[in-house]
């Protein structure tokens, strides 16, 4: 993709490019209070919610229309730059109408192809920085796919935003990172830039500060983080906004690690890395050929592909092998599935020669 690497004029380069602002403009007080506090900071980009796609109908579905004088205030008064959501045609139309500067797209949006398609017409011909979300499923083809919708209606300034995935069981996350599908986007379009959502992946303030962390570690251009004047009475996701004041001081102890020092010096373990990979693939390879003779083994003597008990065994083993060695036994039990499933795959062609 030929994509423009400055996504707005005169936001400083250097990393992260820092998004702030409310999950919901709920009043114009609030909104300029909140900016008020941001811009005193020195945060130049202001994001606001104006649609707000709830779960359940009943929640606080944004002031719409209403609320964007409000933030053409703060463009004015404050000479931020304005980011909100839009989901159809016609929030790209009154978002435009009142001058925002940048758009995004929302992980229920994304997911939905219809949805993306229709945001994009109304796009064709413009010239606005477009950020898309993830969509709500861990779907990288999906994500991408709503990259490319947005590309082909002539958009050149985009990025991703990484907001996390919808899980069914939500232990500490509200929506899992899951790291490796950004990493992946990054490895796949490395031109794009990658926004970190702290918010909407922790859930939680707490989490905000060891999340923006990790995303800077992990390389990530910028981050877009729910700051609210008054956190705890917000109208929409209070558990995890954060005031000005505290995103202040989570920018200022976050360490961003020179990558090009590291990069050269990184290189003979790196070279260690490569060769550890190589030996692994060779191992499964050499599994995988153990696995085809005892599918033989089964076809001749007619047992079937998947013994249960067999299959328990080894996982509830090897678990607990891994965690004596250090590592995470729900990593191991994620490894070890796959190699079972590929596995049965070489015994099902086995079986159906
Ligand atoms: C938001 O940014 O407030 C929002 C609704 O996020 P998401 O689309 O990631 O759920
Ligand atoms: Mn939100």
């Amino acid at each position: 993709m030929e994509l423009e690497s400055i996504l707005l004029p005169g936001v400083d380069a250097k990393r992260p490019l820092l998004i702030a602002g409310p999950c919901s403009a709920e009043t114009e007080e609030q909104v300029m209070e909140t900016a008020r506090q941001l811009a005193a900071r020195g945060v130049k980009i202001f994001r606001a919610g104006v649609w707000k796609p709830r779960t359940k109908p009943g929640g606080f579905e944004g002031n719409g229309v209403k609320a964007l004088p409000w933030l053409k205030r703060v463009k004015e008064e404050l000479g931020m730059y304005t980011a909100v959501e839009v989901a159809t045609a016609a929030h790209v139309r009154e978002a435009l109408a009142y001058d925002v500067d940048i758009l995004w797209v929302g992980a229920r949006t994304s997911a939905n192809p219809f949805a993306v398609q229709e945001v994009a017409d109304a796009l064709e011909g413009m010239d606005i920085p477009v950020l898309i979300k993830n969509p709500v499923n861990p779907d990288l083809d999906l994500w991408i796919g709503a990259i490319q919708r947005i590309y082909n209606a002539g958009i050149r300034r985009i990025g991703a935003i990484h907001r996390g995935f919808s899980s069914y069981d939500k232990k500490i996350y509200r929506n899992l990172p899951q790291w490796h599908i950004p990493m992946e986007l990054k490895r796949q379009i490395p031109n794009l830039p990658i926004i970190c959502d702290p918010s909407h992946i922790g859930g939680k303030r707490e989490l905000i500060s060891p999340l923006c962390q990790q995303a800077m570690d992990l390389n990530f251009d910028g981050l877009i983080v729910e700051a609210h004047c008054n956190p705890e009475k917000a109208w929409s996701d209070a558990a995890q906004q954060v005031t000005p004041e505290v995103l202040d001081f989570i920018m200022n102890t976050l360490v961003i690690r020179d990558t090009n020092q590291t990069t050269e010096n990184l290189s003979a373990l790196r070279s260690q890395i490569d060769e550890l990979d190589n030996s692994l693939l060779e191992l499964l390879a050499r599994r995988m050929r153990v696995s085809r003779e005892i599918g033989q083994y089964k076809k001749e003597h007619d047992m079937p592909i998947l013994q249960t008990q067999r299959y328990d065994e080894i996982i509830h083993k090897r678990v607990e092998q891994a965690k004596q060695m250090g590592m995470d036994g729900e990593f191991m039990k994620t490894v070890l599935i796959a190699i079972h499933e590929e596995s049965v795959r070489h015994q099902q062609e086995i079986m159906n020669l």
